[in-house]
């Protein structure tokens, strides 16, 4: 659990309306979290809280670069982030059991009492989840500095393989037969 004191909000003080807090992400904050498929994490992580009287709306909004291994190619791949996640809080006298019941991901219960909110895992999940799935390089982007020449001979070569096999393709050796026959 990551509970710096940055990332700790004291919400109980707060006034009633939109508070905006700016955090700035390194591969230093992913220490304390299991181990990251990228690095070079430069992330601004901007986030809204509006308090009303019964709840709180936390919107987290993403933005920066980090570096991953392109899936294709194992090549150092550059990518922007942007994203935006929007978090309904309430207070429960049972937390932890509403949290288990509920099906909806963006609502969260904290125990009736509690005076700060930690955001450091959600931050951490948040900048997870801005991360495609899927991190290859275009086959456009292979001629750029950020991806492995050799993945690129590589496509090449298979498509011109594909090309000739059809060239060689029987059916059309077999047509060739009747090109003489007037
Ligand atoms: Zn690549």
């Amino acid at each position: 659990m990551n509970r710096r004191r940055e990332y700790s909000i004291p919400f109980v003080g707060l006034k009633p309306g939109v508070h905006e807090y700016n955090y700035s992400i390194d591969d230093k904050f992913f220490d304390d979290f299991q181990s990251q498929d990228f690095k070079n994490c430069k992330a601004n992580v901007k986030l809204l809280l509006d308090k009303k009287s019964t709840f709180m709306t936390l919107k987290f909004e993403i933005g920066g670069s980090l570096e991953v291994n392109c899936d294709r190619c194992n090549s150092q791949l550059p990518l922007e982030l942007w994203d935006e996640f929007n978090i309904t809080v309430k207070l429960a006298e049972d937390a932890e059991l509403m949290n288990e019941q509920e099906e909806d991901p963006d609502m969260y219960y904290i125990p009736q009492g509690e005076s700060h909110l930690e955001i450091a895992n959600w931050i951490y999940e948040f900048i997870n989840l801005s991360i495609p799935m899927h991190k290859v390089c275009t086959y456009e982007n292979m001629n750029g500095p950020h991806c492995n020449k050799s993945a690129k001979e590589m496509l090449k070569k298979m498509s011109t393989e594909e090309k000739e096999i059809k060239k060689e393709n029987p059916i059309w050796k077999g047509l060739e037969k009747f090109k003489d026959l007037d």
